[in-house]
């Protein structure tokens, strides 16, 4: 058929207005969806840090991300005059004025900061509040008491305050969730712990979004979907974001040849560079992906973190999944995380019986730099470990990627390659993905009060945190009916 130059011009004209309205539609969709803020419920939250307190180049960037922060009730605090912070600001200056802290229960218990944290702490409301009042009054300089009387004390009378210096050490956990934003049950864990967990003692630090930059774009070639949706009790829907393993290219282009890892040297594949779990324990004037991680670590370091566990996913053919990786120092805790994981038995309400849920433990190669199991454990105090589950959206083998696909595992190309015997593990639903790692968390803190000492040797006590669901519970109810409603 020969086609007239008539015919040519309008076939292409209509080719070209086809393309430009793509192009303006699939524009739209990818800015609302590089905007769009995921909401989480900070309802039990106490203090909601920024990244950029630590780490001041991210100040008012996409990346800089909250760090939520909830402190037991049952924590000993000093609660002090406003206008004495500064005064009161390191744990030297309140255990060791000479004289001038004395903490006013009545008016002949009189003792020091140091030995009320231990022996008196004030538990009755009528106890409490002649703390508070001496405190308000002048007649004690610093109150000893639980942080839920201090908090409500603040709360009511702004000329109060809770003392930065700690007047008992208490234990501490921080959850990494969305390291890598295309792993959401390393999210939806952390949501899970920031929407449910009452601290009762200890202090418990969240993160959501670690790497916020890569939940602005999506990783290139992928064609993955960009949000999907849990379904709460009630029936209404949360909305998460399907973001990329890296940082987006608008905070940090462009890449090197190669990606030296610093302060190690480490050689690796240009394209690392953007990966914040290849940029620990990173840099304060780094490149921006350095700068992150420099926020996490000076979180550890500057807070004096017991524990950091960093929560992935990987795909059904890679052989680190169904794993805690941990540094070489916590693998004690490790081993007692894997014992107890190994022993649960429960019978599912669908009559599926649960016979231990199956966990492998590598420990961090001491070679392999620029990860959260190896810097921040060589760089800091804390006991750190990474959890993987088994994710097909993860993998190479999945057929098309859709939502669906994010949430169920459900895949007939890797349901094949399962009964070739080609994967570690079989992908499965984001319910038993989010319990694996709930209960990797909460068997991992258990693990710690067993041994009751910090990475130091330091005699802490126990971290408790109640009502996180148990495995069973998550796999019969689904990872929904724990999140909170939203607007
Ligand atoms: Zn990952």
């Amino acid at each position: 058929m020969k086609l007239t130059k008539k015919t040519n011009l309008i076939i292409t004209s209509c080719i070209l207005v086809v393309a430009i309205v793509v192009g303006i539609v699939t524009g739209i969709e990818f800015y609302d969806f590089s905007n769009y803020d995921t909401y989480f419920y900070t309802g039990n939250v106490d203090e909601i840090q920024k990244y950029s307190q630590y780490s001041p180049l991210l100040k008012g960037t996409v990346g800089d991300s909250n760090i939520y922060v909830m402190h037991g009730s049952e924590n000993t605090v000093a609660l002090i005059k406003a206008e004495d912070a500064q005064t009161y600001a390191s744990v030297e200056s309140l255990n060791n004025h000479d004289g001038a802290i004395v903490v006013a229960v009545s008016d002949s218990d009189q003792m020091t900061a140091a030995s009320a944290t231990v022996t008196k702490p004030v538990n009755g409301l009528a106890d409490a509040n002649q703390v508070i009042n001496a405190v308000k009054s002048g007649s004690a300089t610093v109150g000893i008491l639980r942080y839920e009387d201090a908090k409500k004390a603040v709360e009511e009378d702004e000329t109060l305050a809770i003392a930065q210096a700690e007047v008992e050490k208490v234990p501490s956990l921080l959850i990494l969730g969305g390291t890598h934003a295309n792993e959401p049950s390393g999210q939806i864990t952390a949501t899970l712990f920031l929407e449910n967990a009452d601290v009762q003692r200890g202090t418990l630090y969240i993160t959501t979004e670690t790497n916020r930059s890569a939940y602005t774009h999506s990783q290139p070639q992928e064609a993955s979907p960009f949000y999907y949706e849990l379904e709460t009790a009630s029936g209404s829907t949360r909305t998460f974001k399907f973001g990329s393993r890296a940082t987006n290219t608008n905070q940090q282009w462009p890449n090197p040849d190669i990606y030296t890892h610093s302060p190690s040297g480490q050689q690796l594949s240009s394209s690392e560079v953007r990966n914040i779990n290849r940029a620990y324990p990173g840099s304060v004037d780094g490149n921006y992906t350095e700068r992150v991680a420099y926020a996490i670590t000076q979180c550890v370091l500057q807070n004096d973190i017991s524990m950091v566990i960093d929560l992935h996913e990987a795909s059904p053919e890679y052989i680190t999944i169904n794993a805690i990786v941990y540094h070489q120092d916590a693998g004690y805790l490790a081993a007692s995380a894997q014992l107890a994981m190994e022993l649960y038995v429960e019978t599912a309400a669908d009559g599926t019986f649960i016979n231990g849920v199956e966990i492998k433990t590598d420990a961090s190669p001491t070679e392999l730099h620029g990860l959260t199991h190896r810097e921040l454990g060589d760089f800091t105090n804390a006991y750190v470990f990474l959890a993987e589950s088994s994710n097909a959206s993860q993998g190479k083998l999945r057929g098309k990627f859709t939502s669906d696909l994010i949430i169920t595992g459900e895949d007939k190309f890797y349901e094949w390659a399962d009964q070739l015997g080609l994967l570690y593990a079989a992908p499965v639903h984001i319910n038993e993905r989010v319990a694996r790692h709930t209960i990797t968390v909460t068997s991992i803190v258990d693990a710690f009060n067993n041994s009751g000492t910090t990475r130091l040797g330091e005699n802490v006590g126990q971290l408790v945190i109640n009502n996180v669901p148990s495995y069973v519970e998550i796999y019969d109810n689904g990872v929904g009916y724990y999140l909170h409603d939203v607007e």
